[in-house]
């Protein structure tokens, strides 16, 4: 049994007024959608709802108008792709609250789709105002949300909603909160998180749970600079945050206490220019040059990452190994990558990740399909990883 409502527990909803929040929030090029990903996502609970037959409500935000009903902000260009997507009819209405919103949702026939104007030309919304949330509850009978990647949000389409009407995660939810809680909930063990990227300073919060958290963390990419810097490493030109040389100590000394390793770069490369195809070599990371930079992990490295992979049961990942837009400084990046795509699809290693770089680096290495859970859902995935409460998944919540 799942810790919230899902549209099985919905019961009879044939004839009812669904609220269902999703995310179209899809980027749009001279008023034509250039990447249906989001709609794709949210496409099955839509489906589900018409076909059990509903009158299905869109809600959703788009862009940040700011309070203020800006035209070019409107969702109308985005009803025909979710038509087609979904492949039903879908209606626009330019409102989402009063009269006109009500009688656009009341006169659906049963299974029938209205898309309701950006949730955003309201102030309330993002205020999370108990007004404008009972305003958008007069259009419904039930609500569904089933955008993760606002959840971290408490806007009134997002958490307000779900405490006037009776609440259900969508299958995408759902789905999302299935594979993080195999991840991080009640995981496999040992786990393995990998973290990367470029800076310490944005990730503290995400250190400091993950090493209460896991069994090893693999620290990489420029983040691992600022930790060798804080054991007495000289990583000569290297992005470093020195600044944070005690926060690193303390997260070191929390994770020893904690039984988790921390894993850094064993070698690395370097470079004296941070471009594509520079000169570059290997050197363990205790010898980096006054005048060269890291950007990458090297070949032990790699090979004590994999090593990692093959004894986790769980694997966590947020951020690149190395500066991987940068050939050759993509290598390490790509193999771990490659290494836990195939640990994972031989049926050995439950593997999540997550963050804007992070899909990006998997959609280069061609392995996001065969990891277990890609999350698209940029800031609600590391608030999840950070260990964070999202107050839109709470509201959903079985008491
Ligand atoms: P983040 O958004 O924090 O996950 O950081 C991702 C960025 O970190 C990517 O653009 C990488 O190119 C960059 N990055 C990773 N490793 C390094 C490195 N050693 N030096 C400089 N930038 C890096």
């Amino acid at each position: 049994m799942t810790a919230f409502h899902t549209l099985d527990d919905a019961g009879d909803i044939k004839g009812k007024r669904v609220l269902l929040r999703v995310d179209l929030n899809v980027p749009v090029k001279d008023g034509r959608v250039t990447d249906t990903t989001r709609i794709e996502r949210v496409a099955a609970t839509i489906r589900e709802l018409s076909d059990r037959g509903a009158k299905v409500a869109l809600l959703a935000h788009f862009d940040r108008p700011k309070g203020k009903r800006v035209p070019e902000m409107s969702l109308a260009p985005v009803a025909g792709d979710v038509a087609q997507v979904v492949g039903k009819p879908v209606e626009f209405c330019d409102d989402c609250i009063g009269e006109t919103a009500e009688h656009a949702v009341s006169s659906l026939g049963d299974g029938g789709i209205v898309l309701l104007e950006n949730t955003r030309f309201y102030p309330g919304e993002e205020k999370n105002e108990a007004d404008f949330a009972a305003a958008l509850a007069k259009c419904g009978d039930i609500y569904v949300n089933d955008a993760f990647s606002a959840a971290h949000r408490a806007h009134a389409s997002t958490e307000g909603l779900a405490h006037l009407l009776p609440a259900y995660a969508g299958r995408a939810m759902q789905e999302e909160l299935e594979a993080l809680d195999k991840a991080l909930g009640s995981p496999k063990r040992p786990v393995l998180a990998i973290v990367g990227g470029a800076k310490v300073s944005t990730k503290i919060d995400l250190l400091a749970n993950l090493v209460q958290k896991v069994d090893a963390l693999v620290i990489g990419g420029g983040m691992a600079n600022t930790f060798l810097n804080a054991k007495g490493i000289a990583v000569g030109k290297s992005l470093c945050e020195p600044d944070l040389a005690e926060t690193a100590r303390r997260i070191m000394t929390e994770a020893a206490s904690s039984g988790c390793a921390v894993v850094l770069p064993i070698d690395v490369v370097i470079a004296r220019e941070f471009k594509a195809n520079a000169e570059n070599e290997t050197v363990p990371a205790e010898s980096v040059p006054a005048d060269a930079m890291i950007l990458d992990v090297g070949a032990e490295s790699i090979a004590a990452v994999n090593a990692w992979i093959d004894k986790a049961e769980t694997l966590v990942w947020n951020g690149p190994l190395g500066a991987f837009e940068t050939v050759p400084f993509d290598k390490a990046t790509m193999a771990c990558a490659r290494h836990a795509a195939e640990v994972t699809k031989a049926g050995g290693l439950v593997s999540v990740a997550g963050g804007g770089d992070t899909v990006a680096a998997l959609n280069q290495a061609h392995v996001a399909d065969d990891f277990s859970y890609v999350s698209t859902a940029g800031g609600a995935f590391l608030e999840w990883m950070e260990g964070k409460a999202l107050p839109g998944v709470e509201a959903l919540k079985k008491v």
